[in-house]
């Protein structure tokens, strides 16, 4: 299976050249020139272990990667770093269930693919006998900075540059990411939201100056951002894995459809999920959840999308986004695949940040469906749920949360439906603990890890423990105009 560019049908690579590449060259994003089909049937699948899982699917993604390499990328990244054996495990929540994706080292879900991206792309340099050393350029909005430094510390051959919005994540996730070990780690705080970070990477991703100037000393560019098609593959399995689940507890006979409910910001998440139907797993509906910051709410129940509006913080930083960078992909695939229209659309979207499919192209986003939770909704949603069943929940997968009942209140649908349970609360303390009415009165990091430990009664993670004396080893801030010059900076020296 190859992969061709959304935005120009002559680019088509091999799986390991979109790995290597990241983003295509003419700006667009690697799509699969068609999806492969399961090979077995959901039997058969229901008892491989999870590792097995991702083999079955990536491989049918990877044609040029060897049996014998993806074993190595998946063996090395499905480890004990998941603090539980079935790295995504299904738990039931009062009447619905949810998956939860918070197992790996850096408790979101960006660790079910960061941990397996390094692997994938070293062997994909490999594969192509790249001689440049990689240089990933990564815009977050909170999780995927730390799971891809966590991922690509001191692997050879790589370095890595992550810039978060100063002032647009949680205390935790920075305190992560200024603490993060490895000579081939950066982080740069800029001044500017999230949007404005995603757009100066692609900007730079297509800047031919700086491109040649890295080429020249021996660097090469790529993507950690869900851009990058090998982020988007190891996801899919999870959906399937979910789904199995659901079939092994007796929840839904194996054939059925069944919902997911997914909070969402750069559509890569339940990108996947899709994926995941178009392979053959029987999904029903993808329910796209979004906090305040609804421009895909809004597109779906108008066709506009419509990135001119306020930009809000949240307590759901993660899902702070405007300009969602992974519905390129779903909208080419609901424009049956035509460069030209999506050319049309996103040339539109730079330009004045709207534009408004038609009838025809709507009526293939029918795998779809959307909700959304303001604050209010979402703190309460938290002590709701809390009260109801004893189970805490980070507040991304609160707005999926309280999204699903919005949505089978509105439909009647009631088809089962598992919650993609997206970051662990100890990522979010002070949120959580303020939507529980349970602050600590000194409110310090160490206050809320404890009170929070106190009110759920669930462990404290590791890479909470591991915070607790790291030292912050960085602290550059820049405006976003200055961020290439601190590009050469750091690697051109
Ligand atoms: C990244 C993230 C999301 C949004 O996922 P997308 O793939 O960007 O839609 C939701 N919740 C958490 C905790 C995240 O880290």
């Amino acid at each position: 299976m190859d992969f061709k560019s959304t935005r120009d049908e002559n680019n088509i690579v091999s799986p390991s050249m979109a790995i290597l590449q990241g983003l295509a060259e003419d700006g667009g994003l690697f799509v699969p020139v068609s999806f492969p089909r399961l090979g077995k049937d959901l039997e058969t699948l229901g008892k491989m272990s999870y590792q097995e899982l991702a083999f079955e699917i990536m491989s049918a993604y990877l044609h040029d990667f060897s049996d014998e390499d993806l074993w190595a990328c998946i063996n090395g990244a499905y480890d004990e770093k998941f603090d539980d054996p079935g790295m995504a495990p299904v738990v039931s929540v009062g009447n619905v269930d949810h998956m939860e994706l918070f197992h790996g080292s850096t408790i979101a879900f960006k660790d079910m693919a960061l941990s397996i991206l390094p692997y994938l792309m070293k062997t994909s340099a490999v594969m192509n006998k790249s001689d440049k050393d990689i240089v990933i350029l990564t815009a977050t909005s909170g999780d995927t900075g730390k799971a891809a430094m966590a991922g690509f510390a001191d692997v050879p051959g790589t370095s890595i540059i992550v810039f978060y919005p100063k002032n647009g994540v949680s205390s935790i996730q920075e305190r992560q990411m200024v603490t993060q070990k490895g000579d081939n780690t950066h982080v740069v705080a800029i001044e500017g939201n999230f949007d404005s970070a995603q757009t100066k990477v692609k900007e730079l991703f297509n800047d031919n100056e700086l491109r040649n100037e890295m080429e020249r000393n021996g660097f090469q560019f790529s993507s950690a951002n869900s851009m990058n098609i090998g982020r988007l593959l190891p996801q899919v399995v999870y959906y399937a894995w979910a789904y199995l689940r659901e079939v092994e507890t007796g929840r839904i006979e194996a054939g059925k459809s069944l919902n997911f409910c997914v909070p969402t910001g750069n559509f890569g998440d339940i990108l996947a999920g899709y994926y995941a139907k178009m392979m053959g797993v029987p999904i029903g509906k993808l329910i796209c959840a979004s906090n305040d910051n609804k421009v895909l709410y809004d597109f779906f129940e108008t066709g506009t999308y419509d990135r001119n509006r306020e930009f809000v913080l949240t307590i759901s930083p993660s899902m702070d986004i405007l300009i969602s960078s992974n519905f390129e992909r779903m909208l080419y695939h609901a424009t049956g695949n035509n460069t030209g229209e999506l050319l049309r659309l996103m040339g539109s979207l730079e330009s004045t940040g709207i534009y408004t499919v038609g009838p025809e192209i709507m009526a293939n986003f029918g795998d779809f469906a959307a909700e959304y939770a303001n604050e209010a909704e979402t703190m309460d949603q938290i002590r709701k749920v809390f009260e109801e069943t004893g189970y805490v929940m980070d507040p991304h997968t609160a707005v999926a949360s309280r999204s699903y009942e919005k949505y089978v209140e509105k439909t009647g649908d009631n088809t089962p439906c598992v919650i993609v349970s997206t970051a662990s609360p100890y990522k979010f303390p002070e949120a959580v603990l303020n939507a529980l009415g349970s602050l600590p009165e000194d409110i310090t990091d160490d206050s809320l890890i404890d009170t929070l430990n106190a009110v759920s009664k669930v462990a404290i993670p590791k890479a909470i423990h591991e915070l607790k004396d790291a030292p912050v080893r960085h602290g550059t801030v820049v405006p976003v105009d200055g961020m290439k010059d601190i590009v050469r900076k750091i690697i051109l020296k």
